[in-house]
């Protein structure tokens, strides 16, 4: 197999295992531009790792609070395009469309999801929706200020397709906001196959600050800004990894605040260890931090690309 970006031939890195049924998927790694691709078998059903596990019941991921507050990081991440005004804002991917409630009040804004069943909702506040299999082939009899892609490109398998989209229906001097992943992040390197964020088979590419460059460039954007720092993955990547340490039991924390997962701790050792994982979370933060800022090796690979 070759690398999709720079056509290198890929070799093989490390064996995953899907957190829910535990089957291996092999990852690929590119030795010219770090890029890592999940290995498929012909008869791997990708549609059904997009079940109601993933999605959560009753439009909810997580359980109590840590809905709250993965809602709350959704305005962190957004922060530089609240104060805009009278711009066209497409989101591919838009999930429960957290971020285009956000936005709409002042802006006009548009929508891209592989299935519809939020799109009533949002249609009505003003939000125009559209599926995801239409999506490259709308014609779009507009342009717009800004494409955000949130946790969206790394399950694409044809990602130079859907950029050369973008690229199409972007204004001139219009801005991509991608978000990804970090396959070359600090918590990646410590956690090796155990890392949350592989999320194999769903996560199709696994992109390097290198890799993702170098794509966005073939595709016409030049880079403005590459941050890895993110407050929604960061931390809860970090304290997964450090979690990973002490438990056999892998992403624990993660399984236990899943709002589908029926595998729940009793109430009393729940409580035991959440209070474990709060004690262990400043810590977690800290590192989370340094790696970020200092080491530029983060959680994800968040990338402000501009049309050129
Ligand atoms: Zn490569």
């Amino acid at each position: 197999m070759k690398c999709v970006i720079c056509k290198k031939i890929l070799k093989k890195y490390i064996d995953v295992k899907n957190l829910e049924n535990f089957k291996k998927f092999k990852l690929l790694k590119c030795q010219n531009c770090e890029h890592t691709q999940t290995y498929f078998s012909k008869n791997t059903d990708l549609q059904k790792y997009y079940n109601v596990k993933y999605y959560g019941t009753n439009k909810q991921k997580f359980t109590f609070f840590f809905e709250k507050i993965s809602i709350a990081t959704r305005f962190f991440r957004i922060k530089k395009l609240l104060f805009k005004k009278n711009k066209k804002i497409l989101d591919i991917g838009f999930g429960r469309g957290i971020e285009l409630s956000i936005l709409q009040k002042k802006n006009q804004t548009y929508g891209v999801e592989i299935n519809d069943k939020n799109f009533k909702k949002l249609n009505k506040i003003g939000i125009k929706t559209y599926l995801f299999k239409n999506f490259i082939k709308e014609k779009f009899n507009l342009s717009f200020d800004y494409i955000m892609m949130w946790h969206n490109l790394e399950h694409q398998k044809h990602i130079s397709t859907v950029l050369k989209k973008c690229h199409k229906i972007v204004k001139k001097n219009g801005y991509l906001i991608i978000e990804v992943p970090n396959s070359n992040s600090f918590q990646s390197k410590i956690d090796r196959k155990n890392w949350i964020y592989w999320d194999v088979p769903r996560h199709n590419h696994h992109f390097s600050s290198q890799s993702i460059t170098k794509l966005l460039k073939q595709n016409g954007f030049s880079i403005k800004k590459i941050k890895t720092f993110s407050l929604e993955y960061g931390g809860f990547g970090m304290l997964s990894s450090l979690l990973n340490f002490f438990f056999n039991n892998k992403n624990l924390l993660f399984k236990q605040i899943q709002s589908n997962n029926v595998k729940k701790f009793n109430k009393f050792k729940l409580s035991i260890f959440l209070i474990f994982s709060f004690a262990l979370s400043p810590f977690a933060l800290i590192i989370e931090l340094v790696a970020s800022y200092i080491f530029k090796s983060g959680s994800v690979l968040n990338v402000v690309a501009k049309k050129i």
